[in-house]
């Protein structure tokens, strides 16, 4: 990509939160930057805005930010100071059985283990040292694999959990709350058998992460978390220019790096031929993960949820008990939509009154659903509310959906509504978008991949956009 004109300047195709990491890394140390974004407006997954209802606004994609607040690139920024304030509903997560009861996840795990009661014991003493150790893990993991690890030790406690599959961990669990309150967060490793070697290592971080950082909301909505990065890009001299759909690398000003915040597929068609054909190959054979359907919904006194604890919490997971959610993400795997689909539901409103218009409030729910799966997803979802919510339906005001094919036509990354750039396999969870020593390098000088398809992988915490510039700095002398 050197060229004279270019040779001391960067460029970013894609303003998704990762894009604008990459940006502001590549900005502060000393390197002009300017970043094409296709849509209209930056932000990526990451966006907010209001749909029907005036006064009422929704994340449309990323609403909760555990990984975000625990980000070890995010926390080194000053993002306050361009406007970026974390929120915390007053109980992070629940999940309510059919039995009536609810689990429910707090920042303390001590308070989180007094309220799960027989298997308070239980989830102490698993919670407790992963907690803990919760700063340095997220330190170790969302680095690039191939690094030698600061904290081994914590590592290999965590490694050892986080080998088995979930199945195995929730038996160290009796009460159908604290195995649901389980399930529903290692099902975020989103429509992988939970029967898998590695498939508790996703809800184990999440919940060590949680009770670190709690489940924040950001202030305004999401689009505060990617409208604070570009603000500190512009401070930094670096510029962002929407509206600029980029197809081809010849599209682009000369410059001595580009990153592309895109999915391996993409990123393939915009390199051309350039791309070295082993390269290309795992590209545009790259798996992705199924889909989400989603349903923003206008609530007139919120959610009249059975259990009291669900009405006080910033996400709630829809999906009974853990074998019902093993289930359900089996089928989603196997490209079938299960009758009870697992359903996330974020009501940020309550960490955040603001974004609600007097007594009408923005609550949002989604699916897990096949890749690419083609139909209409509401009524399961609505059946899935009146399940612990009865009366739900008589509050809706305003509905809008957003099927897997509006995800991807909303945003290129979100192929086939893979939310989480990617399938996360055990291989996948590890090493993505293919086995190399660098997974960020596209095997072009000078070009490289910076979505959430290259590790640490999904999440708007900017880590994958952050580790790729400096993988692109360390090339040109400058890491
Ligand atoms: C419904 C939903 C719920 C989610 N919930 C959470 C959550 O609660 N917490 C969380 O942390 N994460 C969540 N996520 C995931 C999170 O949004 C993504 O992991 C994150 O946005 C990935 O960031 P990125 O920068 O890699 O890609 P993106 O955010 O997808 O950004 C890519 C950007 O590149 C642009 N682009 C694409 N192609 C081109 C092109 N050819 N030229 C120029 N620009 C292009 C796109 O328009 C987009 O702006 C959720 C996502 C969805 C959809």
């Amino acid at each position: 990509m050197t060229n004279q004109a270019g040779r001391d300047t960067a460029v970013v195709v894609g303003a998704g939160p990762n894009g604008l990491a990459a940006a502001v890394t590549l900005a502060r140390s000393g390197l002009p930057v300017t970043v094409f974004e296709a849509a209209d407006e930056i932000g990526g997954g990451t966006r907010s805005g209001e749909l029907d209802v005036p006064g009422v606004l929704f994340d449309h994609c990323s609403s909760t930010h555990v990984m975000g607040a625990g980000s070890p690139f995010l926390r080194t920024l000053d993002l306050a100071a361009y406007g970026l304030e974390w929120r915390w509903p007053e109980v992070d997560l629940a999940h309510p059985v059919d039995s009536g009861e609810a689990g429910a996840l707090y920042r303390s795990v001590e308070r989180t283990a007094e309220e799960l009661g027989a298997d308070g014991r239980a989830w102490r003493r698993l919670f407790g040292p992963l907690a803990a150790d919760a700063q340095e893990l997220t330190e170790e993991v969302m680095r690039p694999v191939l690094h030698l690890p600061r904290h081994p030790l914590r590592l290999a406690r965590f490694g050892m959990h986080a080998l088995q599959p979930a199945t195995l961990v929730a038996r160290r669990f009796r009460t159908a709350a604290a195995r649901g309150l389980f399930g529903g967060v290692a099902a975020h490793l989103y429509g992988r058998p939970l029967t898998q070697p590695f498939a508790a290592s996703v809800g184990l971080l999440i919940i060590a992460a949680g009770h670190r950082y709690g489940w924040p909301v950001a202030t305004g909505g999401s689009r505060a978390i990617t409208d604070a990065l570009a603000a500190l890009l512009t401070a930094s001299g670096g510029r962002i220019e929407t509206g600029v759909r980029v197809r081809s690398l010849g599209q682009l000003p000369p410059a001595a790096t580009v990153l592309l915040d895109l999915s391996p597929a993409a990123a393939a068609t915009v390199i051309g031929d350039r791309l070295p054909p082993r390269v290309r190959r795992a590209y545009r054979r790259y798996r992705h993960a199924p889909g989400a359907f989603k349903l923003d919904l206008a609530v007139e006194g919120g959610v009249p949820w059975h259990d009291e604890v669900c009405r006080r919490a910033g996400t709630v997971h829809l999906g009974g008990g853990f074998e019902e959610i093993a289930h359900t993400e089996r089928e989603v795997c196997r490209g079938r939509l299960p009758e009870r689909p697992f359903v996330l539901v974020s009501q940020q409103y309550l960490a955040d009154p603001g974004r609600s218009a007097g007594d009408i409030h923005p609550v949002s729910a989604y699916a897990h659903v096949p890749h690419g799966y083609p139909g209409d997803v509401t009524a399961a979802i609505l059946a899935q509310f009146e399940r612990f919510a009865p009366g739900t339906r008589d509050r809706i005001v305003a509905a809008t959906a957003t099927s897997t094919a509006a995800f991807a036509r909303d945003n290129a990354n979100f192929v086939g509504g893979d939310i989480i750039g990617g399938d996360n396999t055990p291989l996948r969870l590890t090493m993505r978008p293919r086995i190399a020593l660098d997974p960020y390098s596209t095997g072009v000088p000078g070009v490289y991949l910076c979505s959430a398809a290259t590790p640490p992988g999904a999440g708007a915490h900017g880590m994958s956009g952050h580790n790729a510039a400096r993988s692109a700095l360390r090339a040109l002398g400058l890491g």
